[in-house]
């Protein structure tokens, strides 16, 4: 067993998760409850009472080198504040920043598809490669960017909104507030929007499964190729992950979505190298990526500490 551990904390929609992710990769002590514990009270002040009672109850107290929380939301440069929260509300505005004199070690929020795509990469062996772009379709339509190792967060903190890039003639209103976001018709919501207008009887876990012929959808799924293609076309990486809930429903045409991807990537390059993988998640996947990317930044950070003395 692992003698350094960092917690990880994965606040979603719909789970809230903990877990102590050690040096050997492996997690102890997961938890898993329901996010509707955040929505009445003081939701940074409930969070800080369940790592409290987490690390009483764990035996990890005093054992922890450091944590990271990722949650759906558009997070600050400094991995303290929440700028924008709007699938838990009570995060909306959320400081984080008393958290490290709190608990005596960092504690890192950053956006879960951030975490996501540092669990895939960690997961794939794909450290060594120089960028690496995961698109992640669930609700709505996540993306994250690492390069040179390092995810990539812009100068706001706020970069890999991929999902609010505008679309040419669109007047669709987004949850963002803008008009004409891609994330309108390539997402989750939007595949629900189709579903219940094409496809009223179908169960929309099946959907796939049951008209996976039908015009409607596979237009749908060509569509999300255009983001993906965008993004490869401006970064040219080594590598793209695609996942998410839409992905993984049964019988989603993985193959008409590569294939839509190749055709809208610019010729030769990048399309000829281009390596397109689908992963799948668990519900261990978000706690992996956070206490794992923890682990690396406490590690990084006594790196630097003994180079600079
Ligand atoms: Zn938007």
């Amino acid at each position: 067993m692992s003698s350094i551990f960092a917690l990880g904390i994965d606040i979603g929609g719909t789970n809230f998760r903990m877990g102590a992710v050690g040096g050997d990769g492996q997690i102890q002590a997961f938890t898993r409850t329901s996010s509707s514990i955040f929505s009445h009270g003081n939701a940074t002040q409930i969070l800080k009472d369940e790592i409290k009672s987490y690390l009483k109850n764990s035996g990890f107290e005093g054992r922890i080198k450091a944590a990271a929380i990722g949650i759906p939301a558009i997070v600050s440069k400094d991995k303290k504040k929440v700028y924008s929260s709007p699938n838990l509300k009570g995060f909306d505005g959320a400081d984080f920043g008393s958290f490290e004199t709190e608990f005596g070690f960092p504690v890192y929020v950053d956006r879960d598809v951030n975490f996501l795509l540092h669990n895939d990469i960690a997961k794939l062996g794909l450290i060594g490669e120089t960028t690496v772009l995961g698109f992640y379709i669930g609700t709505g339509f996540g993306n994250a960017i690492s390069i040179g190792g390092r995810l990539y967060s812009g100068s706001n903190g706020v970069a890999g909104e991929l999902g609010h890039v505008p679309i040419l003639d669109s007047t669709d209103v987004c949850t963002c507030g803008n008009v004409g976001c891609i994330e309108t018709r390539c997402s989750g919501k939007a595949l629900e929007a189709l579903a219940a207008k094409y496809f009223p009887e179908t169960d929309i876990k099946k959907v796939f499964k049951e008209h996976k012929t039908s015009p409607v959808l596979q237009k749908f799924v060509r569509d999300l190729a255009i983001p993906i293609a965008t993004q490869i076309n401006i970064l040219d990486p080594d590598c793209c992950i695609i996942g998410g809930g839409v992905v993984d429903m049964e019988d989603f045409p993985k193959e008409i979505l590569s294939d839509s991807v190749r055709f809208y990537t610019r010729k030769p390059y990048p399309e000829k190298n281009l390596t397109l993988i689908f992963t799948k998640h668990d519900q261990q996947s978000g706690v992996f990526g956070s206490g794992d990317f923890a682990l690396n930044e406490y590690l990084r950070q006594i790196g630097n500490n003994i180079t600079n003395k």
